[in-house]
């Protein structure tokens, strides 16, 4: 019986889409189906992720259909192997049918042009997480990477209402403080951190303080813990990626802190992590610091599932 694996956030179709030869079904990336297989459970949020920096000249939202065009195709020709799911009865489905359940969420809202009006074309297609920004600032807020101390505009607020109208968690990592602090005030529902950690442990702006965790916490979302080494701090051990579980742990966080491992949007990861092949490893060491299987079930699993309804 393998281990079960809910992540929040891979880069891996832009991957497929820019590199023809690199399908989803096996490639030389951090995420295949085939390492997917391997899993006891796997379910995966997929990003559709394009620099806003690197803008086509038919623009973002272009990109963004391309993208989902090539997630789409990806579903059809791995049919056997992997589901697109867009509610919680659908993951239960495809597990129990022995395949793997892959979500979207798109990676900047930049990608969307911004506009409210097509938040609805996002949510038609299955989407359920969506950062406001990348890296860079955008029509809705300034990132916590630039603009970073500009928070959510008119149209961010407009933008963020229609997220949660169409039922699309907003997701604040790379998001400005401000535009955080903006977003947990107006939110009536859970807001998530699909890949961020602890800027208690690592005090690097793309992590979370402990207010915004437990922010996080209060409205009912999930933290995803990124395997991202600038993000998980100096040295190479997977003790300095269980620090930052330990801590959002201690926070109260038994029911927040999931998995968003980042894998295919970085180039190398904390505690000798190669992809989706070595979760196991941070699995059996964190069974090893004495977590009961629940903890490790709510973790890796329950967390996550809970949030797709
Ligand atoms: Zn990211």
């Amino acid at each position: 019986m393998g281990i079960p694996y809910f992540d929040a956030h891979c880069d891996t179709i832009a991957r497929c889409l820019a590199l023809p030869d690199q399908g989803l079904q096996e490639n030389t990336g951090h995420v295949d189906l085939v390492r997917g297989t391997q899993l006891g459970r796997y379910a995966q949020i997929f990003a559709l992720y394009h620099s806003p920096g690197a803008a086509p000249p038919d623009g973002m939202l272009a990109q963004c259909k391309r993208l989902y065009h090539r997630f789409a195709q990806e579903m059809d020709e791995n049919a056997g192997l992997v589901q697109h799911c867009r509610t919680g009865a659908d993951i239960d489905q495809a597990v129990a049918q022995g395949k793997m359940a892959a979500l979207l969420s798109i990676e900047g809202a930049d990608l969307l042009d911004c506009d409210p009006a097509q938040v609805a074309l996002a949510a038609g297609w299955g989407v359920k997480f969506l950062n406001l920004t990348w890296n860079y600032g955008n029509a809705v807020s300034g990132s916590n990477s630039r603009e970073s101390d500009r928070g959510l505009s008119p149209q961010g607020r407009d933008f963020v209402r229609e997220l949660e109208r169409c039922g699309i968690y907003p997701d604040v990592s790379h998001l400005s403080d401000p535009g955080f602090w903006d977003l947990c005030r107006m939110a009536r529902g859970p807001v998530v951190a699909s890949h961020s950690n602890s800027r208690a442990i690592c005090p690097h702006p793309r992590n979370l303080t402990d207010d915004q965790f437990q922010a996080i916490r209060d409205s009912g979302g999930v933290v995803g813990i990124n395997f991202y080494r600038p993000f998980v701090g100096d040295g190479d051990s997977l003790e300095l990626l269980t620090a930052h579980i330990e801590h959002f742990l201690n926070l109260g966080g038994e029911k927040t802190v999931c998995f968003g491992g980042d894998l295919d949007g970085c180039d190398v990861l904390a505690g000798g992590l190669q992809g989706l092949q070595d979760i196991p490893l941070l699995y059996e060491a964190l069974k090893g610091r004495g977590y009961p299987a629940s903890l490790l079930e709510d973790l890796f699993w329950n967390n996550l599932r809970r949030m797709i309804r």
